[in-house]
């Protein structure tokens, strides 16, 4: 649980940490906060053909949300698209449990663990 919610409870279902128009985070502590959570998660399932981002097993609606954002910064962005460019991916529990402080890319909308497998157009 965020800090922020501790602290502050706010109510409304989305909280903007940089103002609107920046991250989002759902608050999950309302109906609507999870209605939104969970809908970016079932979204980034079907875009992911229900595949885990990682190992790329069919692991159905039994995946997590993986928070791209939330490596090294410690920032939480709950959107799962910005500019029109994928953010946030799904993986399998199994996946989600090894990953780690492992890094991932994007790799045609799909999360490589190795980074040389990058296309030069998607690092930049
Ligand atoms: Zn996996």
């Amino acid at each position: 649980m965020l800090d922020i919610y501790k602290t502050r409870r706010p109510t409304t279902p989305i909280f903007y940490p940089e103002g609107v128009g920046g991250p989002e985070i759902y608050n999950l502590e309302t109906a609507e906060g999870k209605r939104l959570y969970y809908g970016n998660l079932y979204k980034i399932e079907v875009r992911q053909g229900f595949q885990c981002a990682i190992c790329e097993r069919i692991a159905g609606s039994r995946m997590d949300f993986d928070h791209e954002q939330s490596r090294g910064g410690g920032k939480r962005d709950d959107r799962i698209e910005v500019d029109g460019k994928w953010q946030n991916a799904a993986l399998c529990r199994r996946c989600n449990t090894e990953k780690g402080s492992k890094r991932y890319h994007w790799n045609s909308g799909k999360y490589v663990p190795n980074p040389s497998r990058v296309l030069a157009k998607e690092v930049a």
